[in-house]
């Protein structure tokens, strides 16, 4: 979706620090970070919450959860929150869906 500011993001319109990418995901840093360590993990396809998932992304976010734990470690969250806000009233402020990913680094 061309106005939106996480596909921007996905095509290198506009630059991020990312963490991790594959077909499926991107995984990058929060520019205004609320935790010692904020990630934000996005699906490639914009979906505009997970109010608007379908059947059809069933593998697309079982592939999203999975991967969780294994970005978490590797940036050194082995313990963490995973957030997500769904809609205006939530907070939600950027339409594409994304999960926060925030903690403390743990020794
Ligand atoms: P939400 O309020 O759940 O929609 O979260 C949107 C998040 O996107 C906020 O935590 C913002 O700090 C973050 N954000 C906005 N623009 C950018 C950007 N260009 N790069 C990285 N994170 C961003």
């Amino acid at each position: 979706m061309s106005s939106c500011l996480f596909c921007k993001l996905i095509n290198r319109e506009i630059p991020s620090r990312i963490v991790y990418e594959d077909e499926l995901m991107l995984v990058f840093h929060d520019i205004k970070p609320k935790a010692p360590i904020h990630l934000l993990l996005i699906p490639k396809k914009h979906i505009e919450n997970l109010l608007f998932l379908t059947p059809k992304d069933k593998e697309l976010i079982g592939e999203m959860m999975l991967k969780v734990p294994l970005i978490a470690k590797e940036n050194h969250l082995s313990h963490f929150k995973l957030l997500s806000n769904n809609g205006a009233y939530s907070g939600q402020e950027v339409f594409h869906l994304h999960f926060h990913l925030m903690g403390n680094r743990v020794p």
